[in-house]
């Protein structure tokens, strides 16, 4: 490996997946750079595919978007409606993701949550829910007829079920629409969800797919509308995810790309970071800048097992 090839450590700053700081590497080639962050639990052959994506970043660079910005949600996480309401007045966005049976017993807060939401947004806002597949078929059922009278009707419910084929359950019996998004992790997994009619939706990762245009490929396959969420990258990654909402050839849904401030700090220049103004970002291209890298490059123990990972992923994609 060269130079152009660092490992980056940034806290979070809040709790994510049990973790509290993010790593990632970072390389550069002819057309940019990329990143390549696979969460540390995943095995060499689930991280194939954010290698795939990180070195057509580097390498091969993104199809040329059709559009230049992507409205982005803010995210709501499980706090009281008062908070919910700043949060969502403070982000200028006209979309709120809004988190949903965080604890059993929580629909009361749930339900004041989303009407704090409502309040903050205005009638012509949209007030979408993510339940984090925490509910069973019945209860998903009641706990949405309860918050779409809450919100005053909601764009859609994302995961609200484990498993596909209770997505496909719920989604008979309610008229809101499904989004799969824990059900969708590989490129198979979106065909599955269409086959079983059970999703109105599909939310979108780039690393895990692949890339941007394997997830174009993907999106097209499917059919479904498509939600562009990130997996919590520095502002080199979310690029990538931007790239694929910035081709897409419809994009109905603000995208779940507004997540930089989940990390303390970023690899690009203060000036450059993919944080939301007035709800959207700009559809660019980040590199990293030199001083940020530096200041950021994690210790050595923890570069030496991502350089190894890298090693060990590349020998697997190439002899795929
Ligand atoms: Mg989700």
């Amino acid at each position: 490996m060269n130079d152009d090839v660092s490992v980056y450590a940034v806290p979070m700053t809040t709790r994510f997946r049990r973790i509290t700081v993010r790593e990632g590497l970072l390389l550069s080639g002819d057309a940019g750079w990329g990143e390549f962050c696979p969460f540390t639990e995943y095995d060499d052959r689930e991280s194939a595919p954010w290698l795939a994506s990180a070195v057509e970043a580097a390498r091969l660079g993104w199809p040329e978007p059709v559009r230049d910005r992507v409205p982005v949600n803010c995210t709501v996480p499980a706090v009281d409606a008062a908070t919910a309401h700043r949060i969502v007045r403070e982000s200028g966005c006209t979309t709120a993701k809004v988190k949903v049976a965080d604890l059993p017993g929580s629909l009361p807060e749930d339900e004041e949550r989303v009407e704090a939401v409502r309040d903050a947004l205005g009638p012509s806002g949209a007030v979408r829910v993510d339940a984090n597949g925490a509910w069973t078929v019945s209860e998903a059922v009641h706990a949405i007829g309860q918050l779409e009278r809450a919100a005053g009707g909601l764009e859609y419910v994302e995961q609200p079920c484990p498993e596909i084929e209770q997505l496909a359950q719920v989604r008979r019996r309610v008229d809101v629409r499904i989004a799969a998004d824990e059900s969708i992790r590989r490129a198979e997994d979106p065909m599955r969800v269409v086959l079983a009619e059970a999703a109105d939706v599909a939310v979108l990762k780039v690393a895990p797919l692949g890339g941007v245009r394997r997830s174009l490929e993907i999106a097209a396959a499917c059919g479904l509308p498509v939600v562009v969420s990130s997996a919590v990258e520095t502002s080199v990654g979310l690029a990538a995810g931007l790239a694929l909402a910035g081709a897409l050839p419809e994009l109905p849904f603000a995208c779940g790309l507004g997540t930089a401030s989940l990390l303390s700090d970023d690899v690009v220049d203060p000036g450059e970071r993919l944080v939301p103004d007035s709800g959207s970002l700009p559809v660019p291209r980040r590199a990293p800048d030199p001083v940020r890298r530096a200041a950021l490059a994690a210790d050595d123990e923890r570069t030496a097992w991502w350089r190894e990972r890298f090693d060990r992923v590349a020998e697997l994609l190439g002899g795929q």
